[in-house]
């Protein structure tokens, strides 16, 4: 079975809205199996409105509308289903009460146009809008659904989920699921990480692999379609045994973790404690790492030393230092990183100085020329980096492979 979505609503068209339900909407029909053959959004018109719904039917087995079912002129969705199905409008007794009794809740009166909200197609089944007062339809129209949908997201996320999806389930011939994991790579640019794993991308079937791509990270998804859950997730943990073997390094996690909790539970349970001295990155590794519940257990402080006098004064960095290298220097990221931990009574510290951009850069150190730093009482380690993009984009991948170098050192 497959199903298309048309969205109405001339805002959408316009740009003020985003087209949300699509995407909520043919995620959670992946979840059942059910394939999304395409997305359209229509303005409030009658005819462009009506056209798509019956283009939409010759072609698929579910056709879902969102928005319009409100009781205002330019809700059009009622009446423009109405004409598709050739049926007549009638009001519906039912629907009128839960629109009035809503009303008697918020303490407003019933307005005139609310009755128009109880008129629907001849023969559709309605469905009880719990948050706002416009229903939901069902319509069976020629051995296909024409399902209707109110258009803001808080009244149709739980319809859908209550009524929309049991009853797809239902009449799903075959049921399928599709299950997704995500891994989570850093240290190698998406080409490069293509190039280890091209055939698995290649895999047709019922378990694919996708690669998509973060600034300064990779995610690689397996998405797995399977008659339950049980043998989606035996296809995946496969798929996952075979891609591991190419790129074990570079994994850092899975699904939704992101890089800073993945560094933070290392750090808790070797149960050593960080310090880090941050110059361009302006203080965004403690920002990260901070963003982590329970991180006091291992993150001591974060400097931020972006001038050369603090860097001397607060963190000790000798002047001669910085005066015969630059500020943008191995000697400098290595004296930032050792002196931290000193300081801090830390076990592992890190240092970070780089050029951001768009100015202050020179011949010989170019915009997105960062070094990294990390120390331990047994481990010093500087990696230079040249980094693309724009400041803030700079900033975050320092961040980012500052991190990583904790998670591959600690
Ligand atoms: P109402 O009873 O509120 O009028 P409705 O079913 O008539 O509901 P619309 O009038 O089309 O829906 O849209 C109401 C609001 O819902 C829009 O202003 C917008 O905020 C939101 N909305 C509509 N369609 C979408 C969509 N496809 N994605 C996200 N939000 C939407
Ligand atoms: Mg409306």
């Amino acid at each position: 079975m497959n199903a298309e979505i048309i969205a109405c609503g001339t805002e959408l068209l316009l740009g003020q809205n985003i087209n949300t339900n699509a995407t909520y909407i043919s995620n959670s029909l992946s979840r059942i199996g059910l394939d999304v053959f395409r997305h359209l959004t229509v303005g409030d018109n009658k005819e462009r409105f009506s056209s798509a719904i019956k283009e939409a039917l010759s072609r698929s087995n579910i056709v879902i509308t969102t928005g319009g079912l409100g009781p205002t002129v330019d809700d059009i969705t009622m009446g423009t289903l109405a004409s598709v199905i050739k049926k007549d409008l009638v009001f519906n007794k039912k629907i009128y009460k839960y629109i009035k009794d809503s009303f008697k809740k918020s303490a407003f009166k019933v307005p005139k146009d609310a009755i128009k909200q109880a008129l629907i197609p001849r023969g559709a089944d309605w469905i009880e809008n719990k948050v706002g007062t416009a229903p939901g339809l069902i319509i069976k129209h020629e051995k296909k659904y024409l399902i209707a949908l109110p258009g803001p997201p808080r009244e149709l996320n739980p319809m859908f989920e209550k009524d929309i999806i049991p009853f797809l389930k239902k009449i799903q011939p075959q049921k399928w699921i599709i299950k997704s994991r995500s891994l989570r790579l850093i240290g190698l640019p998406e080409a490069k990480v293509n190039e280890k794993v091209k055939d698995l991308l290649e895999l047709s079937g019922h378990t694919t692999l996708g690669i998509y791509t973060h600034l300064g990270q990779v995610e690689l998804k397996i998405t797995s379609k399977a008659h339950s859950e049980k043998s989606a997730d035996s296809n995946i943990k496969k798929l996952e045994g075979r891609i591991r073997k190419r790129v074990k390094d570079l994994i850092y996690g899975a699904n939704k973790e992101t890089l800073q909790e993945a560094v933070g539970n290392i750090l808790a349970k070797k149960k050593k404690r960080l310090a880090v001295a941050e110059s361009c990155t302006g203080g965004l590794i403690s920002n990260l790492m901070t963003d982590v519940s329970g991180s006091s257990k291992y993150f001591v402080t974060g400097v931020v030393a972006y001038s050369n006098e603090i860097k001397v004064n607060r963190l000790n960095v000798p002047k001669e230092l910085i005066k015969k290298h630059g500020a943008v220097s191995k000697e400098v990221a290595k004296s930032m990183a050792d002196n931290i931990r000193a300081l801090a009574n830390a076990d592992i510290g890190i240092g970070v100085t780089g050029i951001a951009g768009p100015t202050g850069q020179t011949k010989k150190k170019p915009i997105g020329l960062v070094y990294i730093a990390l120390s331990t009482k047994s481990k010093k380690i500087v990696k230079e980096f040249r980094f693309q993009g724009k400041r803030e984009e700079v900033k975050l991948q320092a961040a980012q492979q500052a991190l990583n170098l904790l998670r591959l050192n600690i």
